[in-house]
């Protein structure tokens, strides 16, 4: 087995090897500063997928949060190789390319919130509706 690397978080590293360098557990990418959780939303080009991030903006005039969500792209080692639905753990890394500059460090899970059920049962409904006219 390869030697995997201690990445200075306290991450489970992937069951799964690569060969890629751009992977903080098996190649040489460094990473540092933020670290945060996500979903992903789209794993379409191998070895990246985009994450949502959700967060709470504080606005003084009202005293009230504000819930803002983000969408960015990262980079998606294929030893960890998550697909859409999945709760990651993103942390920064150097720029890995014209709109990576973050990598998939661990999976966390299935997302089982309410807001992306209804989503789903929406699109459901609408393909059903497609289809039906056809
Ligand atoms: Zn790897």
């Amino acid at each position: 087995m390869k030697k995997v690397r201690d990445i200075g978080i306290d991450a489970k590293h992937p069951e799964n090897e690569c060969e890629s360098v751009k992977c903080p557990w098996h190649g040489s990418l460094k990473t540092r500063g933020r670290i945060f959780k996500g979903t992903v939303n789209s794993s379409k080009p191998s070895e990246t997928s985009v994450i949502t991030l959700d967060y709470f903006n504080y606005i003084k005039k009202y005293e009230r949060y504000e819930r803002k969500s983000t969408r960015i792209c990262v980079h998606n080692p294929s030893c960890i190789s998550a697909k859409k639905g999945d709760v990651v753990r993103v942390m920064e890394c150097r720029p890995l390319s014209k709109s990576k500059r973050f990598v998939i460090v661990e999976k966390l899970g299935k997302e089982t919130t309410k807001m992306t059920e209804d989503v789903k049962t929406q699109k459901e409904k609408t393909q059903e509706k497609s289809g039906g006219k056809k």
